[in-house]
């Protein structure tokens, strides 16, 4: 695992501010685990809210706009979300790739409109069962990556991959520890050909799907898995906190 595991929650279309309790709970617990990297991303209505409550702890958005401005009704450009209070910002989730049509294009437009206001970019990619089963899930993750990542001089520095398999989100079911080490390892080849050897070993690599306390610690010791991205058990600090003192135990052995 990472020298310090990067542990995000991603709230989804949950909660209004009686949730922020739970983020402060998260925050004042982070202050005593600080071997571990904590950040949440609750939904665009409680962004700056959460900020100004959880001081420790970073605070992004789900998804943005790739534009900067202009007529695009009930959408927010990453500036917007800067100036709430977002250090970053989450693109390319298989919900918004599947719920909003999102293509690679898209995503990577996204992600450099992020990086172009200087926030730190959570590029999602994963594959679904099908594709799994039919044996191609490395090839479609490699071109998922090719197609949404970022480009451009230095824009592996503040790039994030979070290795999300479709069929794994909010199931309860994981790959194999075996699975998730091949498919780590296999991103980080590919993010080796894109930004050379030294930028491309420094992205960090998450992995999401169904992470909670009781699976972490062989998710987190999965070869190249720099931290998680996790969606229902950060809902409540009891359970996201329950992860976060894995990853920091495994700090300690
Ligand atoms: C997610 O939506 O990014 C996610 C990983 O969800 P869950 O942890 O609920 O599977």
């Amino acid at each position: 695992m990472a020298v310090r595991p990067y542990i995000v929650g991603n709230w989804k279309m949950h909660g209004t501010r009686a949730m922020l309790s739970e983020a402060r709970a998260i925050d004042r617990a982070a202050e005593r685990l600080m071997k571990v990297e904590v950040a949440l991303a609750p939904p665009f209505t409680l962004i700056h809210a959460t900020r100004k409550e959880a001081g420790l702890i970073g605070v992004g958005s789900q998804d943005c706009h790739a534009a900067e401005g202009g007529a695009h009704t009930g959408d927010i450009s990453a500036a917007m979300l800067k100036d709430s209070g977002a250090g970053f910002v989450i693109v390319g989730h298989s919900e918004r790739r599947a719920d909003h049509g999102e293509k690679d294009a898209d995503v990577r437009a996204k992600a450099e409109s992020v990086l172009a206001v200087g926030m730190s970019v959570i590029v999602c990619v994963g594959e679904t069962e099908e594709q799994r089963d039919a044996g191609k899930a490395e090839s479609v993750v490699a071109r998922q990556l090719k197609g949404s990542l970022p480009a451009g001089d230095g824009a592996a520095e503040k790039l994030t991959v979070a290795y999300e398999p479709v069929w794994a989100i909010g199931t309860g079911r994981t790959p194999t520890v075996d699975d998730v080490s091949a498919m780590h390892r296999s991103i980080r080849q590919v993010l080796v050909d894109l930004f050379g050897d030294e930028a491309g070993a420094k992205v960090r690599i998450l992995y999401g799907g169904s992470v909670k306390a009781e699976n972490a610690a062989e998710l987190l010791a999965a070869d190249d898995v720099g931290g998680a991205l996790v969606g229902g058990a950060s809902l409540t600090a009891e359970a996201f906190l329950g992860i976060i003192a894995v990853a920091a135990e495994m700090q300690e052995n």
